[in-house]
């Protein structure tokens, strides 16, 4: 690990971030031939190239290239894509070059930080993807409670920087996920209740436009620009770096307590009553799977079908071993894993599982209730599930998510109770199409006991209208003007879109 001055504040540079200018590369001699927005293609000579190096302090990757490879490549395997230039940023001047070099030749455009979108939207086919994980280090100033953390940044980075001092944000539930992708859609986890979600921690952003202008976003500067990036996603410009207001959490009392797959709807039941008082310092999710071959589990527990409450205390641990014992003595456990632990060794609990290298495909709903005929459906479909890799998650809304005011950011359904996200993985391609069937077959079951709405890090790739029912209606209309005045051409558009109004 290195360090240098990024972005006016000390930041740490972590894995392959070389901080030499770029090295004359293939790409000095010969050209290449790059998509355009309009469906077109054009070609680049090494002139073009080499003008676009001059002066940058990344590099720019094309095919044939060492790290190539590498960097096409995301963790969803089902995504398969060859960019025809990567542009590996090292700050955000480079990030204003290299969005003029794709906007001077009308080229598709994608952004890549932790790679951790589902749909895939980090790479293009024949485009230029525009790579931010040099950006990767995090400043905390713990007397400000805040952290400053560069766009390509994960979150294992992230919350082991804070916790040093004691100190987090509202983080996803596994360690791999970019910050961009994850604050910008909203951002749920293990302490949205206590905290918001990940975009409310959010206290600014540094913002490279669809012009190659380097801004800032923030309840006093550009407030409409503030607002749309918390929750319509990387469709207004670049992130070079996220400011975040952090709180005291440290250490938590969490875990799994898992359950037979039949007992589901009596689990439902009580979660759904356990629910209904608890304190915004707990966070309940339930999971429905197949139980991993994971080391903490007995081996007969292993491909067994189960139903998991997991739960995150972050207050007080005397409060909360009594908070949470309805949950632990509740019926009858296979086993009990909750523990006192480290907020990022928690962060990281699930990490294992969740790894590169497999197909993916998530699609969900907002549940405005679990009710006992939500649990049933629940029931019926992963017992039927097609593959021992997938799991159901079912995360608690509410809290301090709900205290936001609806049209505070973009991110809305604010008074949603529950967010389901159903998370389809498989390693063998010839498997897909029975993969896919169950998926949507289950997800079509679950309408009735959906409002419609859906929150937008859980859209797959399903088209605009089923955007749309991740804002709402005013929402919409919002975020299009907004659009309209920050990227009038839609040239971030790999993403979930909102087309300019
Ligand atoms: C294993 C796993 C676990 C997850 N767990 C959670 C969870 O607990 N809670 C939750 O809310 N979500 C969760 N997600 C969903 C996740 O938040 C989204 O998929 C998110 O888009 C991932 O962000 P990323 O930066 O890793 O992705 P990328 O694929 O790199 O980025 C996705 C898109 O976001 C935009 N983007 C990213 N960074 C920037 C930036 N700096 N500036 C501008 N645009 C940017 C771009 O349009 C980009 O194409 C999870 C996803 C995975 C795969």
């Amino acid at each position: 690990m290195r360090r240098r001055e990024f972005l006016g504040f000390s930041v740490s540079i972590f894995a392959g971030a070389s901080l030499c200018p770029m090295a004359i590369s293939r790409g000095d001699t010969e050209g290449v031939t790059i998509k355009t927005l309009d469906g077109g293609v054009i070609s680049l000579d090494g002139a073009a190239l080499r003008e676009l190096k001059a002066g940058m302090h990344g590099e720019f990757l094309i095919d044939g290239m060492p790290e190539y490879e590498t960097s096409r490549h995301i963790w969803n395997a089902a995504i398969d894509r060859h960019p025809a230039v990567i542009i590996r940023c090292a700050d955000s001047e480079d990030i204003a070059r290299a969005v003029r070099f794709v906007k001077r030749h009308n080229a598709l455009l994608s952004v890549r930080a932790g790679g951790h979108n589902h749909v895939g939207f980090a790479v293009c086919d024949g485009g230029v993807t525009i790579d931010l994980t040099r950006l990767a280090g995090v400043e905390v100033d713990a007397s400000a409670k805040a952290a400053k953390a560069g766009g390509g940044t994960t979150f294992g980075v992230y919350d082991s920087a804070t916790h040093e001092s004691g100190l987090a944000s509202t983080g996803p539930i596994i360690s791999m996920v970019g910050l961009g992708g994850y604050t910008l859609g909203g951002g749920i986890g293990w302490l949205h209740r206590k905290l918001g979600l990940g975009c409310d921690n959010l206290v600014s952003a540094e913002i490279v436009t669809a012009d190659g202008e380097i801004v800032t976003a923030s309840a006093q500067s550009n407030p409409d620009l503030f607002w749309a990036i918390r929750g319509g996603g990387g469709n207004f410009g670049i992130v070079s770096s996220f400011k975040y207001r952090l709180a005291p959490v440290k250490d938590v009392l969490a875990g799994l307590i898992f359950y037979r797959l039949e007992d589901l709807p009596k689990v439902a039941a009580h979660v759904r009553e356990f629910n209904a008082g608890a304190p915004d310092d707990v966070c309940v999710w339930m999971m429905m799977r197949k139980a991993p071959a994971s080391p903490a589990l007995p081996t007969e527990m292993h491909g067994r079908p189960v139903a998991t409450v997991a739960v995150c205390w972050a207050g007080d641990l005397e409060t909360g071993e009594k908070v949470v014992k309805p949950l632990r003595q509740f019926g009858q456990p296979l086993i009990d894993l909750v523990k006192v632990r480290p907020y990022p060794d928690w962060q990281k609990a699930l990490d294992p599982a969740w790894g590169n290298g497999f197909r993916n495909q998530w699609v969900g709903h907002y549940l405005p209730e679990l009710t006992d005929a939500a649990a049933q459906t629940m029931l019926e479909h992963v017992s039927m599930v097609s593959s021992p890799f997938t799991d159901v998650k079912l995360a608690t809304m509410g809290g301090a998510v709900a205290r936001v005011g609806e049209n505070d950011t973009a991110c809305g359904f604010r008074d949603s109770k529950y967010a389901l996200v159903i998370q389809t993985r498989w390693k063998d391609p010839a498997e897909s199409a029975q993969h896919l069937a169950w998926t949507q077959g289950f997800f079509d079951a679950m309408k009735p006991h959906g409002a419609g709405k859906v929150y937008v890090n859980f859209v797959a790739d399903e088209g605009e209208n089923r955007v749309a029912d991740a804002y709402n209606a005013g929402a919409m209309a919002r975020l299009r003007k907004i659009k309209a005045k920050y990227d009038p051409g839609n040239l971030f558009r790999m993403n979930q879109n909102i087309r300019p109004g």
